[in-house]
């Protein structure tokens, strides 16, 4: 019988964990605040930055709004994106992906302060996740951590298995894991025999961007199922990268879609901006 990993309750405590620490900042007289960045007219990122301001609002922290139009020019986001990391009473700083065509979305995450870059995305902080220095990590990966580790599975020793290798997920993923003490196996679309490597994983972790791709034969039994995948099929039912209906019964542990990954980013994203406070040591 497998345990469901329930993401929006652990998702739920760990804001209000931030909002108990927002609370305290707050008595000593700071305040904490996040600069959200939204260029275009992208009907989902709308939707993405209401939701975390929502979250802002939810734990106290104070979220200032930047909503530049479709036009804009890489010029003019780096000249607010210079701004905000020169102001003192900006903690963090989030730009929404994706960005109009004709914006280098490298150069401008670039631009971010790695001392505000609460997304995790700079390569300063891609550096010290992967040396093992304090940063931002990346919100997925470190919530699916959080999943992992407030659920008592024990990450130590065994064999971790992450398929995907995006720079958003996949890769700071087997980082983390193996800052863990997992030992870690990283698969992508050129790995052979994709079935018999996941067949091996203790804990499987799926950020392959396909609905339903993992079926029960990719999965060994008892193994823990991470499906970091979000898909909306006709019908609007919302499904992840693994066939969690196929695969259940074989897991020991297993996250739902919706309900798993998902509510997690945001949590994290709260955090983050915990943690910008104490990099700037403020
Ligand atoms: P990307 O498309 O950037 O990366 C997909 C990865 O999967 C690539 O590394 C690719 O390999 C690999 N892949 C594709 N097909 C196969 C295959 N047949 N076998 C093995 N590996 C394969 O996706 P993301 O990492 O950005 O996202 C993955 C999923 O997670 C998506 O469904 C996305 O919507 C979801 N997501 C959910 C989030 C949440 O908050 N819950 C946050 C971010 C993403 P290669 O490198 O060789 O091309």
């Amino acid at each position: 019988m497998y345990q469901l990993i329930d993401g929006k309750a652990i998702s739920a405590t760990i804001k209000d964990e931030v909002k108990n620490e927002i609370a305290k900042l707050k008595n000593l007289g700071r305040e904490v605040t996040l600069a959200v960045v939204l260029v275009g007219n992208d009907p989902a990122s709308a939707v993405y930055v209401g939701n975390k301001k929502k979250a802002c609002e939810y734990v106290g922290i104070r979220s200032l709004s930047f909503e530049m139009p479709e036009t804009t020019s890489e010029d003019e986001l780096i000249k607010l994106i210079d701004e905000l990391n020169g102001r003192d009473d900006v903690d963090g700083i989030l730009v929404q992906l994706p960005l109009p065509s004709g914006i280098n979305e490298e150069k401008i995450l670039d631009r971010i302060s790695p001392l505000k870059d609460v997304d995790g995305f700079h390569p300063v902080n891609v550096g010290k996740l992967v040396i093992g220095k304090e940063g931002f990590v990346s919100c997925t990966p470190a919530g699916i951590i959080e999943l992992i580790k407030r659920s008592n599975i024990d990450i130590c020793g065994k064999n971790c298995v992450v398929v995907g290798r995006s720079n958003i997920v996949g890769k700071p993923m087997a980082a983390l894991m193996l800052r863990e003490n997992a030992t870690v196996t990283v698969c992508h679309s050129k790995t052979v025999n994709l079935k018999e490597v996941t067949s091996k994983a203790d804990i499987l972790i799926v950020a392959i961007g396909k609905p339903k791709f993992i079926t029960e034969e990719f999965v060994k039994d008892g193994a823990v199922v991470i499906d970091v995948g979000i898909h909306r099929l006709e019908g609007k039912k919302l499904v992840g990268d693994v066939d969690f209906d196929s695969v259940c019964e074989k897991t020991s542990f297993i996250t739902p879609v919706p309900g798993g990954v998902g509510p997690m980013t945001i949590a994290m994203l709260m955090k983050n901006c915990l943690t910008a406070v104490s990099l700037n040591g403020k």
